[in-house]
């Protein structure tokens, strides 16, 4: 697939995106977040916003968004309820007193935004889309530039440098599908994604994700049809190149397919065993 990569970026720094937005990326690198968690400053109609503070147990990295920001942030905008994007919310909700915006159902206990928005709403200049499949409250922003640039802020459900993760139960394969033909059917110029760098021409990545999971689900049908499995065994056949560190969240996306699969009547649990219906 024609995923981009970028260089470390320097730690702590505003790097410039586009007029109007910069990103500073949290120094949480790993085999499921790449550099780190970007977290966009943006310039909008309400003041500034933050997208995603990003994780909880790097201070350092509030302290370079509020040297960035100073004490008048308007909003904290939340695109997801997972730990590397929402664990810094208290600390900057802290220092800055802003109130914070998320989908309107929470997907993680203890946390509620202050502003909860439903699919379609408007938000400081942004209209915010539901996207779930990632995960359930998952949110991307779509911003129509004051120089004529149509961005989404699309967080972690399409992102330029990997495919996401989809684990239940937050993670749900069918809304994951539903999701990218949902940004198939928008115009945007350019993602700016939860990790790595602004994916320009993002339809085109899109198509090959939803290509990529309809041939995953056919090879697990295919698989299925020659005999029952786990979904351990499933993974190992399928995922023969995955990294070791992937092989877990490997199995979880194979869980979230089979799951599917079941609501469609198209295979059936049998125990720890998975055989076609
Ligand atoms: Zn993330």
């Amino acid at each position: 697939m024609p995923f981009l990569t970028e260089p470390e970026p320097e730690r702590g720094a505003v790097l410039p995106v586009m007029p109007g937005i910069t990103r500073i990326v949290a120094a949480n690198p790993g085999p499921m977040t790449y550099h780190g968690t970007n977290t966009y400053l943006i310039d909008t109609t309400e003041g500034l916003v933050v997208l995603d503070p990003g994780p909880e147990e790097h201070p350092e990295h509030v302290a370079a968004i509020l040297r960035a920001t100073g004490p008048n942030v308007a909003l904290i905008l939340v695109s997801h309820t997972h730990h590397d994007h929402v664990g810094a919310v208290p600390a900057l909700q802290d220092a800055t007193g802003a109130p914070t915006v998320g989908f309107r159902l929470s997907g993680l206990e203890g946390f509620e935004a202050d502003i909860k928005l439903a699919d379609g709403d408007a938000v400081a200049g942004m209209t915010a889309i539901h996207t779930p499949g990632h995960a359930s409250d998952h949110l991307c922003f779509a911003l129509q530039t004051s120089h004529g640039t149509a961005a989404l802020f699309s967080a972690d459900h399409v992102m330029s440098w990997s495919t996401s993760v989809v684990s239940p139960p937050g993670g749900d394969m069918a809304d994951y599908f539903a999701s990218l033909r949902v940004l198939l059917d928008r115009a945007d110029d350019v993602y700016l994604p939860g990790h790595g760098p602004p994916l320009p021409e993002p339809r085109t990545l899109v198509r090959e994700l939803l290509t990529h999971r309809m041939a995953r689900e056919q090879a697990i049908e295919a698989a299925l049809s020659r005999g029952a499995s786990g979904t351990y065994a499933l993974m190992d056949a399928l995922y023969s190149q995955v990294h070791p560190r992937l092989r877990r969240a490997a199995e979880r996306n194979v869980l979230a397919h089979l799951l599917k699969l079941e609501a469609e009547g198209k295979v059936m649990r049998d125990g720890e065993q998975w055989r076609a219906a």
